[in-house]
């Protein structure tokens, strides 16, 4: 177990926002990185080297592997024939079971129900006849979701009425979907969670989560969750990470619904950096980036206390464009991604606006 030194290079699979600040976290360290992704630009303008090329393709994958000394990965959909691919020949941290966990809804919520863990009343859905089952277990109002490549909201339509369900299958395209059973919370949280080769495990404070049309919009810490059932948070998203035998940060969404017998809920797991711990780039000593990066060259986990109250908002297509504005508010760490065009519904930038710790 040990220590890859500075100079090493890691490899990260995904080149979007979350690999470009975890590549300017490794540099920080004197580590370099890899981006092995499908388009150019993003983490490929910051990294020592980039491989352009599909995530289908396993060979190049493992070509690129070959290269590093370790390899990660920002986003959950890397393809786990690349996974393994990447692992004949080079360390895989998150190993690939927690990318076949987070990948599936229906695994992931298993997983986390066999852990005796809190999770929404769900039914699988993937033909007429589960649909009709579905129905019954779950009831009349829920949420249809897509087992795989839902983010941000997509893939995902509301029920409120038994006539909705066949409709809602058939706009998804019929895919395998779960039927959720809503869940009537106060609030929703994020446990982020660094976990060590050694096992060791490290929590940042657990930010309250805002969204606006299905997309996070802030971020906000201290949070409203009493202390009581934030440790409770702590403890799901520690027993979810010790199963995985992660190594690396994980994040693991909540619901909070005071009062009820169980009142943390978990909704979905991210094996990677999430766009809840951005505030930690400027409110904690170190942040998720940079603890991420330890984990997996098996540094020492770095300190996750947090010295300042902070909201992160998150800067959303054209919202960007007021980026002189915002950088000229006192307080506030502004941060952008580089992207070139402000589409809707595109993350472009975050700016977290601190206050004094209370
Ligand atoms: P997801 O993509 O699963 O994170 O869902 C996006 C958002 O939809 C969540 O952040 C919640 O605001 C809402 N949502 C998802 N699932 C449920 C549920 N079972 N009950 C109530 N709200 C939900």
């Amino acid at each position: 177990m040990t220590a890859l030194p500075p100079g090493s290079t890691i490899g990260i699979l995904g080149g979007g926002q979350l690999g470009r600040m975890l590549t300017l976290a490794a540099a920080e360290l004197g580590l370099k990185c890899h981006i092995y992704s499908d388009v150019p630009g993003g983490a490929c303008d910051v990294a020592c080297a980039s491989t352009i090329g599909p995530f289908e393709d396993a060979e190049k994958v493992r070509a690129f592997a070959e290269t590093v000394d370790v390899v990660t990965y920002e986003f959950e959909n890397v393809p786990l024939r690349a996974a393994a691919a990447a692992e004949a020949v080079a360390p895989v941290r998150p190993g690939p079971k927690a990318l076949a966990v987070a990948q599936d809804r229906l695994e992931e919520k298993n997983f986390i129900e066999d852990l005796g863990l809190p999770v929404a009343p769900f039914a699988n859905v993937e033909d007429d006849a589960s649909l009709a089952a579905a129905l019954s277990t779950i009831g009349e109002t829920g949420i249809l979701k897509t087992r795989r490549l839902g983010y941000d909201g997509k893939g995902q339509v509301r029920i409120k009425s038994a006539a909705d369900l066949a409709p809602a299958f058939e706009s998804l395209k019929s895919a395998p979907c779960v039927l959720e059973g809503l869940v009537p919370f106060d609030f929703e949280v994020s446990v982020l969670v660094v976990r060590a080769l050694t096992g060791e495990t490290r929590f940042y404070d657990i930010p309250l989560n805002t969204h606006k049309n299905g997309i996070l919009d802030t971020s906000t810490v201290p949070s409203p969750l009493p202390e009581p059932h934030a440790a409770r948070a702590r403890d799901i998203a520690g027993a979810i990470a010790a199963a995985l035998d992660y190594v690396g940060v994980l994040a693991v969404e909540m619901f909070y619904v005071p009062g009820a017998p169980e009142p943390l809920v978990v909704n979905e797991i991210a094996p990677r950096v999430h766009n809840s711990g951005h505030w930690t780039m400027d409110a904690c000593l170190i942040s998720q980036f940079e603890n991420h990066i330890r984990a997996v060259v098996g540094w020492p986990l770095g300190d996750t206390a947090r010295h300042a109250d902070v909201t992160m908002t998150n800067l959303i297509g054209a919202d960007v464009d007021r980026w002189r504005e915002l950088a000229a508010e006192p307080g506030t760490a502004l941060h952008l991604y580089g992207k070139p065009e402000p589409r809707p519904g595109r993350k472009m930038g975050h700016i977290n606006r601190l206050r004094p710790g209370s």
